[in-house]
Parts: structure tokens; C-alpha cells; sequence
């Protein structure tokens, strides 16, 4: 085995969503960061890949994120000056379906108790308003203006991009092996070499078993598919809302980002795998069944038949929260930043930020608590 080399400074071991994110965060701070990938970042083996993901501030998921979300937005923004390019599309956010449904209610909860500015829109006004998503008796729409989409593989190398421009190292298609903290330091093996650095940050996303085997996090299947529209005036990207239905037909839904394909994600079931590599590269045949349902029942601008189908993954903890801090009993020196179950890319720059945070002083101001490691799980 070759000679460990000396390389002082924090390791991120994965520069995919969260793990470019800290990187950048770490090198804007001008502290010396060297990431690795077993790809490049941007690629779409993991949790990044599909074009699109949702943003949203009035949040299903736990009113405890609001502040984090609109952190969020302001270190979104400062990517996007950083790349000069538009990343966030805040063309708002819509979550449509049984007035009484707990996830309706969970958003309008959440609204009141931020004093967030949702609308809540009912018969011929939401009609006009999202003609997208016509709605049945007894359905609602709330609308989140403080919400849309974002553009996840460029959104990635940006992060990267200005992690590198700001003196960080990344070792593309280089893949860590194993990493062995001791009172000093840590020390890294990948397939190519073994160097040694003061503290590493882990952020494997789907990959985290592979790498630390009684790591809690699942890798599951997260299925996209794309239709067409019969009206190309409907869905358009510079206006028509991301959407979150509920109800007999869940799904998340985006505008035509790409001018052409309306994306539909079905939620219920997330089959679990291996690991990204085994994910299957079609949907099952049922899987198409109720989506061919769905779409025929509650979004009659598109043609049922999905054009195109692809397989994505993201690591999912048992609790719906990610793992975000030091490892137990490994000195501070072993951090992760995984487990983000399906909803982290919209967070992954406060991710970042509190990593680089939590690594170099052992603190952060940022309310993440509720995402420590050490939590019962
Ligand atoms: C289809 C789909 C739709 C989603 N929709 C939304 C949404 O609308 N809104 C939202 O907020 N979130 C959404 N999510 C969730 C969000 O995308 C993920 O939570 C987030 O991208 C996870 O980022 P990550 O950094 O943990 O993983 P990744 O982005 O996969 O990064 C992990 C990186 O680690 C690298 N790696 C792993 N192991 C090693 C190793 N041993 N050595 C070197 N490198 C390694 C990988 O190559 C990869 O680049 C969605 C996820 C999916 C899959």
C-alpha cells in the first residue's frame, strides 16, 4: 500500500448535491477542501439526476424547516451570482387536492404559523388562476408563492464550479475506499491513492451503506416519467407552478422545463435497492397502469401515455430526516451530510453551509438539530 500523503484541510467525500454544496461552503470560507467523487459532479447516478426538483417554503415535511428554507433561498440566490446563471425559478408552488387532507392541512398549518403568504383557491379562481390543475368537488389549491423549481445537474456543477474557483480540489473519478480517523487526523483510501486531512465530511447520498455499512440509510427508487401536452400553452415553464397533489392521485408535477416534456413523479411506494447501480431502468408495468390513470383523472392537458421514463435514488433514513453532523465516538473528526430521503436538494445549500460549519468549529447556527446523528433511529 503506497505511503500516506500529508494534505492538512477537510475532505468531502462525495460531491454530488450536498457534498459540492459544503465543499463550496467550506472553500468560501478559504479553508484548504479537497472533494471526491466516483463521478463527476452533475452526473445523474444518484439523487440529482431528472432535470427538475421542487422548491417550496410552506413546508409538508415539518414547520421546522421554514428557517432553514428561506436561508436556502438567499445562498441559492448567491450560487446563482456566483455561476451567472438563473437556477431557482420561483414560478410558485401549488398543493392541490381534499380540503380536509392532513397534507393540506399540514401546509396551511405551517403557512400561519410563519405567517407565510399562501392563497387558498377554490372553483372558477383556481380554475383561472392554475388552469393545469382543474380540481374535483370538495378540492382545494393552496398557492405558495415563495416556491417553483430548480435545475439540479447544473445547479451541482455550479456548487462545484465555485468551490474550485475559490481554491478547492476535486478528485473526479476517484472513489473513496474506506476512511480510519485517529487522534490526529483521518486518513483516506480511494482507488487511486492515501492521503491524510484533519476531518472529513462523508456525503455518499445513496451510496451510504456501500461506504459505512451500518449507516441507516436506504437507498430507494424514485421514478420520473414525462408526458406530452395536447395545449403547449399549458405548462409553461416561465409560469405554471410546480404541484403536489394529494388524494387518490399523488404525485409531484413540473412545468416543461425543457419546452417539451411535462415531468409527473408518482409518491406512495419507494422500492428499496441495493445501490443506485442496481436501479431498474423501467418503471413496472403497474407502476404505468396508475399513472395512465392519474393522469387521464386529474390532469386532462396532457396525454396519458408517458414518453419517457427514467429511475433515479436517494438515500432514505427510517425517521424522513436526514443525518447531518459528527459520527458518535469518532473524535468530531467523521461527519456526515446523507439520508436526505427524497426532499433535500431544495436545502442542500444550508446543508453545506452547516457542515462546513459543524466540521470546522463543532457548532452552527443553523437550526438543524433535529437532523444529528446521534438521534434514536
Ligand atoms: C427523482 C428524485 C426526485 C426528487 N425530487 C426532489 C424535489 O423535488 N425537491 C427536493 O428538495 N428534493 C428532491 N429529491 C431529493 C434530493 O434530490 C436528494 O435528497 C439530494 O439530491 C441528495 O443529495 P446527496 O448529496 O445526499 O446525494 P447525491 O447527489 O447522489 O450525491 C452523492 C455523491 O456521492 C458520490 N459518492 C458516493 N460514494 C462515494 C465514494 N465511496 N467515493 C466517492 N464518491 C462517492 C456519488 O457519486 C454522488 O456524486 C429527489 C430525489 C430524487 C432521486
Amino acid at each position: 500500500m503506497s505511503q500516506p500523503r500529508l494534505a492538512p484541510g477537510i475532505a468531502v467525500v462525495g460531491t454530488g448535491t450536498v457534498g459540492a454544496m459544503t465543499l463550496w461552503r467550506l472553500a468560501a470560507r478559504g479553508v484548504p477542501a479537497t472533494g471526491f467523487d466516483t463521478y463527476a459532479p452533475g452526473h445523474d447516478r444518484g439523487a440529482a439526476g431528472g432535470e427538475s426538483r421542487i422548491f417550496r417554503t410552506a413546508y409538508k415535511e415539518g414547520a421546522e424547516y421554514v428557517p432553514l428554507l428561506q436561508a436556502a433561498r438567499g445562498l441559492w440566490h448567491e450560487l446563482e451570482e456566483a455561476a451567472g446563471a438563473r437556477l431557482l425559478h420561483l414560478v410558485g408552488g401549488a398543493t392541490v387536492g381534499p380540503a380536509d387532507h392532513p397534507t393540506v392541512r399540514a401546509v396551511l398549518d405551517c403557512a400561519e404559523r410563519y405567517d407565510l403568504p399562501v392563497e387558498l383557491l377554490t372553483g372558477a379562481e383556481a380554475r383561472r388562476r392554475v388552469p393545469e390543475h382543474p380540481l374535483g368537488d370538495g378540492e382545494v389549491l393552496v398557492l405558495d408563492p415563495d416556491a417553483g423549481f430548480l435545475t439540479p445537474e447544473p445547479a451541482v456543477q455550479a456548487a462545484a464550479a465555485a468551490a474550485e474557483r475559490a481554491g478547492a480540489t476535486i478528485r473526479r473519478y476517484e472513489r473513496v475506499l474506506d476512511v480510519e480517523p485517529d487522534g490526529d487526523g483521518v486518513t483516506i483510501r480511494t482507488d487511486r491513492a492515501t492521503d491524510r486531512f484533519d476531518a472529513v465530511v462523508l456525503a455518499p447520498g445513496p451510496w451510504a451503506r456501500t461506504l459505512l455499512g451500518d449507516l441507516p440509510v436506504q437507498p430507494r427508487t424514485i421514478t420520473s416519467t414525462w408526458f406530452t401536452r395536447h395545449d403547449p400553452s399549458l405548462f409553461d415553464a416561465k409560469r405554471c407552478p410546480i404541484a403536489v397533489r394529494v388524494g387518490p392521485h399523488a404525485f409531484s408535477c413540473f412545468p416543461a422545463v425543457d419546452g417539451r416534456g411535462v415531468k409527473v413523479n408518482p409518491h406512495g411506494e419507494f422500492p428499496p435497492v441495493d445501490a443506485p447501480e442496481a436501479l431498474p431502468r423501467s418503471a413496472a408495468p403497474e407502476l404505468v397502469d396508475r399513472l395512465r390513470t392519474a393522469v387521464s383523472a386529474v390532469l386532462p392537458g396532457l396525454v396519458p401515455d408517458p414518453i419517457r421514463i427514467a429511475t433515479y435514488c436517494d438515500g432514505f433514513t427510517p425517521d424522513g430526516h436526514g443525518l447531518l453532523g459528527p459520527l458518535p465516538g469518532l473524535g468530531g473528526r467523521v461527519h456526515v451530510a446523507t439520508g436526505f430521503s427524497g426532499h433535500g436538494f431544495k436545502l442542500a445549500p444550508v446543508f453545506g453551509d452547516a457542515a462546513a460549519d459543524l466540521v470546522l468549529t463543532g457548532s452552527t447556527p443553523r437550526p438543524v438539530d433535529h437532523l444529528s446523528p446521534a438521534r434514536p433511529l
